[in-house]
């Protein structure tokens, strides 16, 4: 059952490609802990998060009262042109937990809007619109994110301001250099970058961005420092690193705070949202100080950083970091993982399992190959929904379910899941 009067509602005037999730989309109308419960009262356990946005869940005290207390001064928004407390603290906090030398950061709105600015500045730092960008990437649906997005989903990449070349390295197991040892992959990696250096650019590049840990593109995870040797390579062209952590930050693949950490390297610069507001609209980039201020504009953000958001993200950065959310991530990541390679023993639609802390996708095929199978997808994604778990899909085939939850899982929740899950992948292998 689904409202079917909001739902043609909605198809009225929201567009086509917008994306929604379900045969019957649900209207989430309350939420607490990990859970969600729709219009028709139907509670739902979240592995979603939202969409990676609701990183220590809902409905939580702390969050809830930093928001108010600033709502209760009154002052809802001021602009960037006065003074905000709460964004140049956050702001330090931001700068030392990012490891990048003498930082500054710049606060958006978006993932989206934190991947242009990056851009920009790399750009103008750089004085080239030459970019590198890993293969079936996602980094924003804006003109020059959509653009260095190299996933044929968005097509509208063709139109943009930015000329871009990309490279492999983001998305194992398919693709020319699937099936090869850590080494050789990171190896064959280096030495297409090194190609595509040489033979689709002039070798003015401004930077290479890329996703720590591929999110809309299935969560794909690369081999820990594929993105280190790829610096070496940069370092030698003056090309920036920027790494998007917009899904891969604040903790949730377990081992690290950031992603790129698993490629032992400092980028120069990074991009974050999603986590950070725990459900408040707030993103930026974080950058060696000479390239944030390489702009020489005066410029303003009407509302990025403004107070609400940022004493909202303040109080999940506090939550996050003085509940070792991240240690949490690690231990249940573990867990489901194992839980999952489990299933994929058992059923041949499962073709790979593979993440990090909460941030895990089942890559589901016809079995007995490696087709991908979006069909199966799609019933794991009803199924699962059916027995009161919502899940994520992506992946470039739409054939990957994706799994993060709240960084505040609980042992009885990944048990729950794992049993749901256990459920609608035996369904969807039946129907294969
Ligand atoms: N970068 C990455 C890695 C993302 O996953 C996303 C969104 O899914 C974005 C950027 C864009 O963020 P937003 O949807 O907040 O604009």
């Amino acid at each position: 059952m689904t409202d079917s009067d909001l739902l043609s509602r909605h198809r009225a005037v929201l567009p086509d490609w917008l994306a929604l999730y379900y045969s019957e989309p649900i209207e989430i109308v309350r939420a607490q802990g990990r859970r969600v419960t729709d219009s028709l009262g139907r509670t739902y356990l979240d592995f979603f998060a939202g969409i990676l946005t609701n990183a220590i869940g809902y409905d939580v005290r702390e969050i809830s009262d930093a928001v108010r207390a600033q709502l209760d001064t009154g002052v809802l928004h001021t602009s960037t042109l006065y003074l905000i407390r709460r964004q140049v603290e956050l702001a330090e906090r931001i700068a030392e937990l990012s490891g990048i030398p003498g930082a500054k950061v710049f606060f958006t709105n978006s993932g989206t809007e934190a991947n242009e600015t990056a851009l920009m500045l790399a750009t103008q730092y750089r004085r080239s619109n030459q970019v590198l960008a890993l293969r079936n990437s996602y980094h924003g649906r804006a003109f020059a994110t959509v653009g260095v997005t190299g996933n044929r989903g968005w097509s509208a990449s063709a139109l943009s301001p930015v000329k871009v070349s990309y490279v492999h390295g983001g998305y194992r197991y398919r693709g020319p250099f699937a099936g090869l040892s850590d080494a050789d992959y990171v190896a064959a990696c280096v030495d297409d970058l090194r190609d595509v250096l040489a033979t689709t650019t002039s070798g003015d590049v401004a930077a290479l961005i890329a996703e720590p840990i591929q999110g809309v593109g299935g969560f794909n995870v690369p081999p820990d420092g594929l993105l280190g040797a790829f610096k070496e390579v940069l370092d030698e062209h003056g090309i920036l690193l920027i790494s998007d952590e917009v899904q891969t930050g604040w903790g949730r693949t377990g081992e690290h705070f950031w992603g790129i950490e698993a490629h032992g390297v400092t980028p120069d610069v990074m991009t974050f949202a999603k986590g950070l507001g725990n459900g408040l609209a707030i993103g930026g980039v974080v950058a060696r100080g000479e390239v944030m201020d390489c702009l020489g504009a005066n410029s303003i953000s009407t509302f990025g950083g403004n107070p609400v958001a940022t004493a909202g993200a303040k109080a999940t950065l506090d939550y996050l970091l003085d509940n070792d959310l991240q240690g949490n991530a690690a231990k249940l990541g573990d867990r489901i993982i194992a839980g999952l390679r489990d299933l994929g023993d058992r059923y041949g639609v499962v073709g790979d399992v593979r993440g990090k802390g909460l941030m895990i996708g089942v890559e589901l095929v016809e079995p007995g190959g490696t087709e991908p199978s979006p069909p199966a997808a799609g019933v794991v994604l009803e199924e699962t929904k059916a027995r009161g778990l919502l899940v994520g899909k992506g992946g470039l085939h739409n054939n990957v379910i994706r799994l993060a939850p709240p960084m505040t899982l609980t042992d009885e929740e990944a048990g729950e899941a794992l049993d749901i899950l256990g459920e609608a992948i035996a369904v969807a292998d039946e129907e294969r």
